[in-house]
């Protein structure tokens, strides 16, 4: 197992296989004008699954998908094969937006993957189209039907926006009555691709709580299980959870145990972070000895990982203001 400069733990990559979607949050990208990564400059599945056995070897052994929407990249399903067969690991799960999703979670469920994340922010179908800018509710709950009846445990995402969805946080909450599902809630953060200024936070993780308590007194708070990003709360006698994650107050940072790489290869040590090492460099490298070795790409993750910022606080003070879309990375 390897431990950053704060003794905590990488076992944890998100993995973003494109940075393309097929939806339009507009607290994620901007309606028109989005630049779009040219094909070449996306890492290849066989460079993915490459980078994904040499951080298995010291001791990721969890690999969440994401994008941009992993189902708009053709050939997704033929790659989650291929990593469900890396030796050391376990946990292979995926964030999606659900729109694509329904069809392919059958094979999911075969392949091992235990667990999704469906972003849901939203029951209503017009506000469904104001957030997302396209109607496609009716397919991502189709996607969340066929994920309970596989048997997958699903974890729903909500975005909680002023003056956009605050009235659902309550709907949401109710389908843990009867529903086996994770709500959770999270804070608004600032990668919208726009660049624009940070939104102020007027529903924060506390006053989420305060909202859900208002309706059901009788909440709960549970045990968090290690490296949560989420405080997991229950109201009796529902057979879901409700978790609430504050990405933008960041409480969690003390555990936490993730990297990701973006579609064009970038390590990020942290979410805040603007990006620490271009691994798609150092792969493609046709000056001196081409292409990295396995130990030249072990040496750059480590020296990475020796160098994380204690907290996003910490990361988003070392960089420019931020100015990229969720999608580019992942999440
Ligand atoms: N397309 C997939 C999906 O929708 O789940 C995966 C990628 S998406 C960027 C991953 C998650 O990031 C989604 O749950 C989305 O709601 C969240 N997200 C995007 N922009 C965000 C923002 N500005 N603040 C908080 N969460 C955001």
């Amino acid at each position: 197992m390897i431990y950053d400069n704060h003794n905590r733990p990488i076992t944890y990559l998100r993995l973003a296989v494109t940075d393309r979607c097929n939806l339009r949050c507009f607290y994620c990208m901007p309606e028109e004008g989005i630049k779009y990564l040219p094909k070449h400059q996306v890492l290849t599945f066989e460079e993915m699954e490459r980078l994904v056995s040499v951080l298995a070897r010291l001791g990721v052994h969890k690999v969440r998908i994401t994008g941009g929407e992993p189902f708009v990249r053709s050939g997704l399903m033929n790659f989650m094969h291929r990593l469900a067969e890396i030796d050391g690991l376990t946990d292979l799960s995926m964030t999606t937006n659900g729109v694509l999703t329904a069809p392919h979670v059958a094979e999911l469920a075969a392949l091992g993957v235990r667990s999704v994340n469906l972003s849901l922010d939203t029951l209503d179908r017009d506000r469904f189209r104001k957030i997302t800018r396209r109607d496609e509710l009716p397919a991502v709950l189709k996607t969340l039907d066929a994920l309970l009846a596989a048997g997958i445990q699903t974890k729903i995402n909500a975005v909680v926006m002023e003056g956009q969805n605050t009235q659902d946080l309550i709907p949401l909450t109710e389908l843990t009555r009867t529903l086996p599902v994770d709500v959770r809630f999270i804070e608004e953060m600032p990668f919208n691709g726009e660049g624009s200024h940070y939104p102020v936070l007027h529903w924060t993780h506390r006053r989420i709580v305060d909202e859900i308590r208002t309706h059901f007194p009788s909440l709960q708070k549970l045990p968090d299980p290690p490296f949560s990003t989420s405080a997991n709360y229950q109201i009796p006698g529902h057979q879901g959870t409700i978790g609430v994650i504050a990405a933008f107050s960041r409480t969690f940072c003390g555990t936490c145990n993730r990297i990701r790489l973006t579609a064009q290869g970038t390590l990020k040590t942290c979410l805040y972070d603007n990006g620490v090492l271009d691994i798609r460099a150092l792969l493609r490298r046709s000056n001196g000895p081409s292409g990295a070795s396995d130990e030249e790409l072990t040496a750059a993750f480590l020296q990475a990982f020796a160098h994380r910022p204690a907290n996003g606080f910490e990361a988003e003070q070392q960089r420019s203001v931020v100015t990229e879309s969720m999608a580019t990375i992942g999440g």
